[in-house]
């Protein structure tokens, strides 16, 4: 069952729960049955459900709660946080700091999705402006270092490898040499994986950790393995010290609910989960916006930490134009740059409470990002005095027609965009100025 179908199921169990017209055991074990029927289904371990039915039992002692008006709050309350402590083994994964070398080494078995986390890891911390690069110190698998350099080079992320050293070891050792001495802030290792948890494997693992001597050593699982994850992830925590896991392939396979309670069981604190082939799909793992987001309740944190990306104090110029009732045509530039920063729009959609996988239909978020990119060639081909301007320069055929040249986009486009530039302007004049809305906001500008 897929996750959203899971958190559907468990969902719409609890509102039925409201509509009972009496709440007693007989209901409270409907609940129950129909919860726990649905999470075995999801291959989530036997144990551990049993162990929610029971805690849930304990929390909710109907006779106590015979007097308060809040029973069915209590109880879906009881439900919500025991799926929470379900998938959260309590414990803070690592996370690196500005201004050191921090020093990152990926395991896993071939096919997990290694390599490719590795980019899409690389690629979430540049966002949040660290100085990345990317090691490929996977010998053992051919065109690993080709792919590497793929995904790298794609997401403009610097990286070290060799064709010629055959030794893992030493050229781990050389590219975090490298990295540190170019003053990288964050150095990813990729190792190698192979086909099982070979004794060779775990050897090798261990040298190029001590070689290394990583700050924190990534675990990397194919979330579609279900009920095997436990096993999988123990082992490897017996070989290497394991910080924290990355889940991968979570976007919409049956078994993704048992390998996060799974590997939560383990004590494993879990930090991202894959969500797709694209490097920017991968997201932060917290159990509490995680069960939120599966029961279709949004997930108000990601949206927070994906504003907080957005870096909008950078954009004070803009703010200070806005007081005073100009928008410029670079403030336009400067707001559609950042949103294309912050990856696919779906994504962004899809974090906003309420907006169901439905509404989502007929949004091509391909679409809109490659029109973004089309707008920002147009301004690129901007002189600096027209960016600066409200865009009535471009009243005259003669300079539409030169951007037209310069940045490939076709002029009923370009028109398209500078009609949309005034029409925000617009607004931005009646709002700004002393007396406007948001000249107020700033008094001091
Ligand atoms: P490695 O052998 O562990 O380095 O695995 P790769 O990074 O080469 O990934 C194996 C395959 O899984 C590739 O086809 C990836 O595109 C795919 N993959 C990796 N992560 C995800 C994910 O989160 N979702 C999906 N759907 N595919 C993924």
């Amino acid at each position: 069952m897929v996750l959203n179908e899971l958190g559907a199921r468990i969902n719409s169990a609890l509102q039925a729960l409201s509509k009972e017209p009496v709440i007693d055991d007989k209901a409270v074990d409907a609940l129950l049955r129909e919860i726990c029927g649905a999470l075995l289904e999801s291959d989530v371990n036997v144990r551990l459900v049993h162990n929610l039915r029971q805690n849930v039992k304990k929390r909710v002692n109907l006779d106590e709660l015979a007097a308060s008006g809040n029973k069915r709050k209590v109880i879906q309350l009881a439900v919500f946080d025991e799926l929470c402590s379900l998938v959260d083994p309590g414990v803070q994964p690592w996370k690196p700091r500005k201004g050191k070398p921090n020093v990152v080494m990926f395991v896993g078995l071939q096919g997990s999705g290694k390599t490719t986390s590795c980019t899409k890891l690389a690629a979430y911390y540049k966002r949040k402006g660290l100085k990345v690069g990317l090691v490929c110190a996977d010998t053992f698998r051919a065109g690993a270092f080709d792919q590497l350099k793929q995904n790298a080079a794609r997401a403009h992320i610097p990286y070290y490898g060799s064709y010629a050293e055959a030794d893992p070891v030493q050229i781990a050792m050389d590219g975090v040499a490298q990295f540190k001495g170019s003053k990288f802030e964050l150095i990813i290792v990729d190792t190698s994986g192979r086909h099982k948890q070979e004794t060779e494997l775990f050897a090798e693992m261990e040298q190029i950790a001590a070689a290394i001597k990583p700050d924190n050593t990534i675990f990397v699982m194919d979330g579609t393995i279900g009920q095997a994850a436990d096993a999988q992830a123990r082992a490897f925590k017996e070989s290497v010290d394991i910080g924290s896991i990355i889940i991968t392939k979570m976007d919409g396979h049956a078994k993704g609910g048992g390998a996060i309670s799974a590997v939560a069981a383990t004590g494993s604190p879990i930090e991202f989960i894959g969500t797709g082939e694209h490097v920017h799909d991968l997201d932060p793992f917290s159990a509490r916006p995680f069960v939120s987001k599966m029961l279709g309740m949004g997930d108000i944190s990601g949206l927070v930490e994906t504003v907080k990306d957005m870096q909008l104090e950078k954009n004070e110029d803009m703010m200070k134009n806005l007081a005073k009732g100009v928008f410029t045509l670079k403030d336009m530039r400067d707001q559609l740059q950042t949103i294309l920063k912050m990856g696919p729009l779906n994504k962004l959609m899809g974090m906003v409470p309420g907006m169901s996988p439905e509404m989502m239909q007929g949004f091509d978020a391909d679409e809109s990002t490659r029109r973004l990119r089309s707008y920002m060639s147009v301004f690129d081909s901007m002189t600096e005095a027209e960016l600066n301007s409200d865009g009535k320069l471009f009243d005259t055929e003669s300079r539409l027609r030169r951007v037209a040249r310069g940045s490939g986009v076709r002029p009923v486009e370009i028109q398209a965009l500078l009609h949309q530039h005034q029409q925000f302007g617009q607004i931005v004049k009646k709002m700004g100025g002393p007396k406007g809305m948001l000249g107020k906001m700033n008094p001091g500008m």
